[in-house]
């Protein structure tokens, strides 16, 4: 029986570590562009809480650790992304 560890990851905002379940990934793939859960490429995490996503300068921590500007209309994708994790 293979036992699976859990892969955690730090949320960029809260700086807290969790399981890679619990949090959403954000990463600017190589081919795609900023993609969510998905993609290869230099990524971010942010968990689930409120305080964290709706932070306001969430945008900017996110293209501090993406390392890329993020388009206006990024915001607009990234909102109805949190909104289906409620
Ligand atoms: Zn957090």
């Amino acid at each position: 029986m293979i036992q699976q560890t859990p892969v955690m990851r730090i949320c960029i905002s809260c700086r807290k570590t969790y399981d890679r379940k619990h949090l959403l990934k954000i990463t600017k793939d190589y081919k795609q562009g900023i993609v969510f859960q998905d993609g290869m490429g230099r990524s971010a995490y942010i968990c689930k809480s409120k305080k964290c996503y709706s932070d306001s300068k969430i945008k900017k921590k996110l293209q501090k650790a993406l390392k890329t500007f993020l388009e206006p209309e990024f915001i607009d994708i990234f909102e109805k992304e949190l909104t289906n994790l409620q």
